[in-house]
């Protein structure tokens, strides 16, 4: 307060607050500042000589004085002591009713303030009506309400016009002498406007505040806060309420592109303004919501269960989807929701909201139905798995952690190691093997595999190089490439160029790619395989059956090898599944074959397996029945080996 004071008097000032019960006085520093040449106000709080100047003074407090409370109380003050009043009471009637805003009182009997002001007792309309021209209303001890009766002699209440929504009063009573006010009403009139026009501005900056508060806080769209603002009302209402029974969700509306694309944004934002107005009216156990980007909703709610929470807010989400879809019958809009619960010792509420998005991406079938996902110990144990595979990544990378194995592919013709699998494991520098189950997953999402990717190509071509100078005998190996390397031009490129450097024949060399990776640009892929192709290198379809085969695909790219996914060789030891799974295989098998493709079944672990493939007239085996995947050096030794072994 002193700050605010010296600063608005200019610079090379000082100032002195003089507090009392918590309030600032403008006592006699006030105005103390080496560029004032003469205290006026100070000056003339002494004696006033006439109650024009009074008048004045109080003028002046209201107008320079910015904390309101410290200029009414010097203003009651000043202005009981110069006409001899015994209260001042300054209030205001607002939402919550009659509210005081100042009191002096000369005796220490505050209660007649709140018995005046009591409902019923203090109609601020019913009295502005007896009021004459300047506002004021006089009670006298033969006409005064009981109240009054009981606690003065004398009352005055001067009362505003109710201009700009203001209903404010300012009373004066006399206890114990009676008075007619007819000589200071002109000047407490006076004085009284000023306070009423004092709080007018005060009432327009707070609302013009409010308004200002209201438009950086809230969603022009929907009327929600903004995430900034959600953050603070959640942990404020943590504070106060516990978080016990609170889960946090995120929903997603999918297919809103659709509804823009149809209908066009106005009915977009409608749906998006109907639906947070539906969260804050309809959904009954919800405390906040928030839209946090186009048709990114989250909120929390309050419930006993996760169970219930889950039911009744995929209830109501079903709810909603339905009757817009039925409003608007192409959109076909589907909400998918993640939820978590809260726990005692949460602080963060991005990583709520990080956990709820987790939940929600387990969403099965997120285009097709709304759905509620609850967040899960698995999902933690995968985020947390995650975290740490991501912060270790680009060190391991630059220690070379990433290393090659090779685990052998056996003829079925032959009985020799006609090939090599080329498989990540992540070395440790303490000596412990990650498996690429942990991490290739996560590379795919942030695209550190493709690095990965020829890292291990890298490793094979040196060991090919090496073993070709040797003039060791050598088997193609194959390496698994990533469906995101087609999102880069210098792919193919890049694996030439390896191969030219290291001056390693490309049919040495085998790609791998996933059946899935059909499913992305297929043109680029197709353009891609077909160039590797030209140059002499392998190609084969790996994990085929495992989820999105289409035969006819084959038929448009350019590959030579498939491999079975090891999930058919898994069904055949499964005795209900038995019989279909071996017919599968063989029928499959003989296919493939048919179409112009060697067929290689991976996972064989036993002799069963074995027997039954080589009747299936199957091509090549790789599994453990045979070797696990093993150190390149290892390889080099087992490739000797076996091969002058009579397997046949
Ligand atoms: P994949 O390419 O289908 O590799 C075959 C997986 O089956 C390997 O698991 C291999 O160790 C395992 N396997 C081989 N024979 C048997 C068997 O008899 N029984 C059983 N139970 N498993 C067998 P691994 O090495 O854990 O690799 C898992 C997957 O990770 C690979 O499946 C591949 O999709 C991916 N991956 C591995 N290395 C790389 C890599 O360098 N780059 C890329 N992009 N992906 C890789
Ligand atoms: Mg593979
Ligand atoms: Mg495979």
């Amino acid at each position: 307060a002193a700050l605010y004071q010296v600063k608005s008097k200019g610079k090379g000032a000082y100032y002195l607050l003089d507090v009392k019960e918590g309030v600032a006085l403008p006592g006699k520093s006030y105005l103390d500042s080496e560029e004032n040449k003469e205290d006026e106000i100070a000056h003339k709080e002494a004696q006033f000589e006439s109650a024009e100047d009074l008048v004045l003074f109080c003028m002046d407090l209201l107008e320079n004085v910015p904390n309101l409370t410290s200029a009414l109380k010097v203003i009651c003050e000043r202005t009981c002591s110069f006409f001899g009043i015994d209260d001042m009471i300054c209030m205001e009637v607002n939402e919550a009713g009659p509210t005081i805003r100042y009191q002096w009182n000369r005796e220490e009997k505050k209660d007649f303030a709140r018995r005046i002001l009591n409902p019923g007792v203090f109609e601020w309309d019913r009295i502005r009506k007896k009021a004459d021209e300047s506002g004021a209303v006089i009670y006298r001890q033969s006409e005064t309400p009981d109240v009054y009766k009981e606690e003065a002699e004398s009352v005055m209440i001067v009362m505003s016009t109710a201009a700009k929504g203001l209903k404010a009063s300012v009373i004066f009573s006399n206890r114990h002498t009676d008075r007619s006010w007819q000589e200071e009403k002109n000047a407490l009139c006076r004085i009284s406007h000023q306070i009423f026009n004092r709080l007018r501005t005060l009432k327009n900056a707070e609302k013009d505040q409010r308004e200002l508060n209201r438009k950086l806080n809230y969603d022009a769209l929907t009327g929600l806060p903004i995430y900034n603002k959600f953050v603070d009302k959640l942990e404020a209402y943590m504070a106060a309420h516990g978080k016990s029974g609170l889960f946090f969700v995120s929903s997603d509306f999918s297919n809103f592109q659709y509804v823009n694309e149809m209908y066009g944004y106005e009915v977009g934002d409608r749906i998006l303004h109907d639906f947070a107005i539906a969260l804050q009216e309809k959904c009954q156990n919800g405390v906040l919501f928030c839209r946090v980007t186009s048709d990114h909703f989250v909120g929390v709610l309050k419930e006993d269960t996760v169970e219930k929470a889950r039911d009744k807010y995929l209830e109501f989400t079903n709810t909603f989807v339905q009757k817009t879809n039925s409003r608007y019958d192409q959109c076909n809009l589907v909400i998918a929701t993640g939820m978590y619960e809260i726990l005692e010792n949460d602080w963060s509420v991005s990583s709520m909201m990080d956990n709820a998005n987790e939940a929600r991406k387990q969403c099965k079938t997120q285009k097709v139905d709304s759905a509620v996902e609850i967040y899960t110990e698995k999902i933690r144990k995968n985020l947390e798995n995650t975290r740490e595979i991501v912060s270790g990544m680009v060190a391991a990378y630059n220690n070379k952690e990433f290393r090659a194995y090779l685990q052998p592919k056996v003829s079925l013709h032959t009985g020799k190691v006609v090939g090599a699998e080329a498989l990540v494991r992540w070395i440790r520098a303490d000596g412990s093997m990650v498996m690429p189950g942990r991490f290739i997953d996560v590379f795919e999402r942030n695209g550190f595999v493709t690095k990965v990717d020829f890292a291990i190509l890298d490793q094979v071509l040196e060991y090919l190089q090496d073993a070709l100078a040797q003039r060791e005998e050598v088997v193609p190996i194959s390496v698994n490439f990533s469906r995101r390397h087609n999102e880069y031009t210098d792919f193919v490129p890049n694996i030439l160029k390896r191969l030219k450097d290291y001056k390693v024949p490309s049919e040495l060399l085998e790609v791998e790619v996933t059946e899935s990776v059909f499913m992305s640009d297929l043109n680029k892929l197709t353009n891609n395989l077909e160039t590797l192709r030209d140059k002499g290198v392998e190609i084969s379809v790996d994990d085929f059956g495992s989820g999105y085969s289409s035969l006819n695909l084959l038929s448009k790219v350019a590959v030579d090898t498939v491999k079975l996914d090891k999930q058919f060789l898994d069904d055949t030891m499964n005795s209900e599944r038995e019989e279909t799974a071996l017919t599968i295989i063989k029928y499959l098998t003989k296919m493939l074959k048919h179409l112009g493709f060697k067929v290689l079944a991976e996972g064989v672990e036993t002799k069963e397996q074995l027997d039954m493939l080589r009747l299936a007239d199957c091509d090549i085996v790789q599994g453990y029945f045979y070797a696990k995947p093993m150190p390149i050096d290892d390889f080099r030794k087992f490739l000797q080996e076996f091969n002058e072994r009579d397997n046949a």
